[in-house]
């Protein structure tokens, strides 16, 4: 299963994404976790992003491009997997898209989380004083949030056109989501 989760930051993306690929023994590949490993270990390319990172902008669309290209090759990915933060934007979705088509692999199903930009507000403040991640600042969660809404949400509207875009309330508890998530994905498999 290619399973593709967009949403804002706060959505639960994250939290979704580990449970779907505990439950169905695929990768969870989250672009945001490669990022913060890299920023951690303190290589080039971290000390290069963690700026552009802290202040909750976007990275060039070619550096992620590249890092998910290697990624979604490796083996434990060729099965299937969990895409978490990756496209961001409509240029990623197309190189995604032409990655993917290439390899003659597409993806099963796109879940949209729905939620608004309150509750992802009040969520990302109460995760920065838990987690204290260095980019859930107030204003690098604004920023977050007004990118999300630009560069984003066409590639929402870009897999809706394509009829694979199923959408999930997410403001609601994190078993609830889950539960709508294995409804829509048991129909995905009875249609294969
Ligand atoms: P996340 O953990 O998914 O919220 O990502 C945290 C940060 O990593 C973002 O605010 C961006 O700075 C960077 N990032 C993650 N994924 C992408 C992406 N697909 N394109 C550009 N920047 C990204």
């Amino acid at each position: 299963m290619k399973i593709l989760l967009l949403g804002p930051q706060g959505s639960g993306k994250g939290t979704q994404a580990a449970r779907i690929a505990e439950t169905y023994g695929i990768a969870h590949v989250a672009t945001g976790d490669m990022l913060r490993a890299a920023i951690a270990d303190g290589s080039e390319l971290g000390e290069r992003i963690r700026p552009i990172y802290d202040a909750g902008d976007l990275l060039p669309d070619e550096l992620i491009t590249e890092l998910m290209r290697e990624r979604l090759r490796a083996d434990d990915a060729r099965d299937g997997f969990v895409l978490d933060g990756f496209p961001r934007t409509m240029a990623q979705a197309a190189a995604l898209d032409a990655m993917l088509q290439e390899e003659g692999r597409r993806l099963s199903v796109v879940f949209e989380f729905q939620i608004s930009d309150e509750a992802c507000l009040e969520r990302l403040l109460r995760r920065a004083e838990l987690e204290g991640r260095t980019d859930d600042s107030p204003e690098a969660i604004r920023k977050r949030l007004e990118l999300y809404h630009a560069e984003t949400e066409p590639v929402v509207e870009h897999y809706r056109a394509q009829g694979c875009l199923v959408g999930i309330h997410a403001d609601r508890d994190i078993e609830d989501v889950f539960e709508e998530i294995q409804r829509a994905l048991d129909e995905v498999l009875v249609r294969k």
